[in-house]
């Protein structure tokens, strides 16, 4: 299927690897041209440096955090007019709901809601002056059915999905698209810190927590990056016109729902 979005220009955050990594190469083999960040350098231009020799395509690094203003600023200098915007950050530590305090929760608010909006507030403005935007904000299955020891993510990803449930139908009639992307377990590198957390509170091999988890999901394992991005691309295409402020879920039938 051709996506019809060949030629445009995208901005991918925390994007040198895992998701955002998959997200920026499914973009990539599209025809977009990308700037792509993440905080470490090294492993920023690596990605870059393989997604242009792969794809053909110009790719445009900035290293930084993105969520500090200091670092969001930098990233949104280098971005300029972009067509599509995929929000992304590393997600908040696990623990259980005695555990976080006010700074706990201010930090994943800033990473895991705050960061988005802004980025949103400050990328739509210009999409909608041109007639045309996608924007694919990743947030995960817990704000679908929660994950108990990640209740700084259900909390955070909840108050985005709240905010992006109205603000889509505000811009849907301008022709930017505005929608969530919700990953159950993906082999990331976070994937594998949290199996790691688990191996050692029970005391086994993270290959057990794995294998576990693995047993709890419908299709019998962990998703991939590829996967992930290519429904992104999707989202971000001609195509996703007429889907306003969905929730994507992409979990392996993980989530035991009807809907
Ligand atoms: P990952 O494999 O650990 O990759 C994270 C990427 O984001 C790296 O490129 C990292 O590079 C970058 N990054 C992290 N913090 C950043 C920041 N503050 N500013 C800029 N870049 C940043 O993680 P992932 O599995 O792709 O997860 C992506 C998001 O999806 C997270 O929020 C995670 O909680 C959520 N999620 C993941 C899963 C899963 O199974 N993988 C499931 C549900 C939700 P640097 O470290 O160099 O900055």
């Amino acid at each position: 299927m051709d996506l019809g979005i060949r030629g445009k220009r995208a901005l991918v955050c925390a994007a040198s690897k895992g998701l955002g990594r998959g997200c920026a190469e499914a973009l990539a083999e599209a025809g977009v041209d990308l700037v792509i960040n993440a905080r470490g350098a090294e492993a920023l231009e690596a990605a870059a440096r393989a997604i242009e020799a792969a794809h053909g395509v110009k790719v445009t690094t900035v290293a930084a955090d993105i969520t500090s203003e200091a670092g969001r600023a930098d990233v949104l200098a280098a971005a300029g007019d972009v067509d599509i915007l995929v929000t992304n950050a590393g997600g908040p530590p696990p623990g259980i709901w005695t555990d976080w305090d006010r700074e706990d929760f201010l930090r994943a608010f800033d990473a895991n809601m705050l960061t988005p909006i802004a980025l949103m507030q400050a990328l739509v403005p210009g999409m909608i002056a041109r007639g045309w935007g996608r924007v694919v904000n990743i947030t995960s299955q817990s704000v679908k059915a929660p994950i108990p020891a990640l209740g700084l993510s259900n909390t955070a990803r909840t108050g985005l999905t709240g905010f992006v449930a109205g603000m889509a139908r505000q811009v849907a009639g301008k022709g930017v698209i505005v929608n969530n992307l919700l990953p159950g377990i993906h082999d990331t590198d976070r994937a594998t810190a949290l199996d790691g957390g688990v191996a050692e509170r029970e005391g086994i091999d993270p290959s057990e927590a794995r294998s576990r988890r693995e047993a709890t999901i419908p299709v019998g394992r962990y998703g991939t990056p590829a996967e992930f991005g290519a429904m992104c691309a999707f989202l971000s295409s001609q195509h996703a016109g007429y889907m306003i402020g969905q929730n994507v879920l992409l979990d392996g039938g993980a989530t035991n729902a009807t809907f």
